[in-house]
């Protein structure tokens, strides 16, 4: 049976994609194989939100062009956000690419690999001993893009590694919140829900296969289901109603055996009462909000259509940290963007040491095609960027210390996901709060909740000892 190897850029929503093309193809019983060049068909599958992640994804591609001229039989496919950007196009210069498959259409991916293989290898017998040359006789492509009603329901299988504790539930494609900077209403098309039977169902299958934790998933998880469901009545307040979102919340709460429920990532909009109460009334639901500022100016804001303000933010942070005691907010913040003068960047500073994140990704603005900021007329040198990036990072990086050194010397409940990737022999897991725990432990700990004393804490990592139960 055939190999297959799938590399993955980009955020959440992308490895999920992954997982479920992996999950298609093993089905049809090709081997996952961890190298490319075991592989009998490789496939990427790509980011588009940086220009970085288009470049690392195209120049893999390039590199993978000398595998081709030696196995002209292997299929090397683009998948996800850049193929959908790009389309037929990225087959003009990377020739040894036979398949191009967009966002809405991940679940036809192992349709079009089988069509390849099969084309190929009918290919090769018929040139026989004469030798093939691939530009003639192996060059097949297939391009497929387009929009598919109902894709976001097939985004609804995985594999499970033995004893993996932790899975992602796809609830949602697309948005239509239409940042100035972001590319993925353009990727990933118009908002789309998953109904809530079918999500609880994925749920509740992954706990009865051993998971422990869910992190729902959606490009803005707290407006799922506005088009589709209707708001219901709240408990007790008539007049106070409950969203889709904290109706799905409450369905996934219910499941006997999840330990833990995550969502990312939400919008400062659609962060309603109904949601923050949600902190007060599920336990499950874990002390983590990962909320995107983007920036901590209203004229920035305004001008990258986000649509709050910096004071509305602090105040949703407040009334956040007052519904779970302990609760852990990180965020998104773009240093950079068109306009952006010393003094709006100084508010966003002051915000954000105000705020106190547990931690933050900073990005420098970068112009992605197609999208309004790129043509706005004021851009910013990337000298000046650099600077208050790295700026920026020494803030943050200064409040997530204080936040991991509060732990030092405390008990935190940590559910092991098996090796630490910088430290084999030792084990991690994460907190309630999503803080990274490294420890000593055996095996046997892999995919169980345990009590771990901290002794140390870095910008990123906790280190401890599990708590000897008596
Ligand atoms: S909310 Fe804005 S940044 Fe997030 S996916 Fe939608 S358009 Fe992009």
């Amino acid at each position: 049976m055939p190999k297959f190897f799938i590399k993955t850029y980009g955020c959440q929503m992308n490895e999920r994609d992954s997982a479920q093309v992996a999950h298609s193809l093993i089905a049809r019983g090709y081997e996952r194989v961890e190298t490319e060049v075991e592989a009998d068909v490789v496939l990427l599958n790509t980011c588009s939100v940086r220009d970085m992640a288009d470049q690392k994804a195209l120049g893999k591609m390039g590199m993978l062009g000398h595998m081709a001229k030696d196995r002209p039989e292997v299929v090397f496919g683009f998948l996800g956000c850049m193929a959908q950007a790009r389309g037929a196009s990225l087959l003009k210069n990377l020739s040894h690419v036979d398949l191009v498959v967009g966002t809405q259409k991940f679940h036809r991916v192992a349709d079009y690999v089988e069509e390849l293989v099969a084309r190929k290898h009918s290919a090769m017998a018929a040139v026989g001993d004469r030798g093939y040359n691939r530009m003639d006789d192996l060059r097949f492509s297939i391009v497929d893009v387009g929009e598919e009603a109902g894709s976001q329901e097939t985004i609804r299988e995985q594999q499970l590694a033995p004893r993996q504790a932790t899975a992602f539930v796809s609830i949602m494609q697309g948005c239509n919140m239409h940042c100035t900077f972001c590319i993925v209403p353009r990727t990933r098309g118009a908002e789309r829900s998953r109904s809530i039977s079918e999500s609880v169902r994925e749920a509740r299958d992954l706990v009865a296969r051993g998971v422990k934790e869910i992190t729902l998933l959606g490009q803005i998880v707290n407006l799922y289901g506005r088009h589709e469901f209707p708001a219901v009545a709240g408990v007790g307040d008539p007049g106070h109603k409950k969203s889709p979102f904290v109706q799905l919340l409450e369905a996934v709460h219910e499941i006997d055996g999840l330990e833990r429920l995550r969502f990312t990532s939400p919008h400062p909009i659609g962060f309603r009462d109904d949601l923050i109460d949600a902190f007060a009334r599920l336990p499950k639901l874990a002390e983590h909000v990962h909320l995107p500022l983007q920036s901590g100016s209203n004229k920035i804001l305004k001008a990258m259509h986000r649509t709050y303000t910096a004071e509305k933010y602090v105040n949703l942070v407040d009334r956040i940290r007052q519904a779970r005691d302990g609760i852990a907010i990180t965020t998104d913040i773009i240093v950079g963007f068109p306009g952006e003068t010393e003094s709006d960047y100084e508010q966003t500073r002051e915000l954000v040491g105000q705020i106190q994140f547990d931690n933050a990704f900073v990005f420098r603005y970068s112009p992605r095609r197609d999208t309004p900021a790129a043509e706005m007329s004021d851009q910013i040198d990337e000298s000046v960027k650099a600077e208050r990036n790295q700026d920026l990072l020494r803030v943050v990086n200064e409040s997530a210390r204080r936040a991991g050194e509060r732990l030092v010397g405390r008990d935190v409940e940590v559910l092991c996901e098996g090796p630490s990737k910088t430290n084999p022999a030792r084990l991690m897991g994460r907190t309630r709060t999503n803080k990274i725990v490294v420890f000593e432990g055996g095996d046997e700990l892999v995919g169980e909740i345990v009590d771990v004393r901290v002794q140390q804490a870095n910008g990123f990592s906790l280190y401890g000892t599990p708590v000897m139960q008596t």
